[in-house]
């Protein structure tokens, strides 16, 4: 029997979703999910910590001009202007993360949760 181990992870860059009937691309930085509507060319930052919100209202979204990505570093950025002097720039996040450390943190966590040792 053969799996498809990584259904959603498309590629190294993002992977795609949908909002509204529209595909969308999500990369993940270690404190924010961005949100690309290539179509549209529009682009929505949401925090990772904060509640979800509904991308469905279009006053969450911002015009943007390209992406660039950087496969070698991680890095990407969100031109916002034709001449590409305005721009985002941020990494994504991996697991585990060497930016934020996350990954390694959590499977620690989960070492020591199936070992548990009594303290009394
Ligand atoms: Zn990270």
């Amino acid at each position: 029997m053969t799996r498809l181990s990584h259904d959603h992870a498309v590629g190294p860059v993002g992977h795609l979703t949908e909002v509204a009937g529209a595909v969308v691309e999500v990369i993940e930085s270690c404190h924010t999910m961005w949100h690309f509507d290539h179509e549209k060319s529009a682009f929505c930052r949401v925090a990772k910590a904060g509640p979800a919100p509904d991308l469905t209202d279009e006053g969450l979204w911002h015009p943007f001009e390209r992406l660039e990505v950087d496969e070698e570093t991680g890095s990407f950025a969100v031109v916002l202007d034709p001449a590409g002097m305005r721009r985002l720039r941020s990494w994504q996040h991996v697991d585990p993360c060497r930016l934020c450390g996350a990954g390694r943190d959590a499977s620690t966590g989960e070492l020591e949760l199936t070992s548990p040792r009594r303290t009394s």
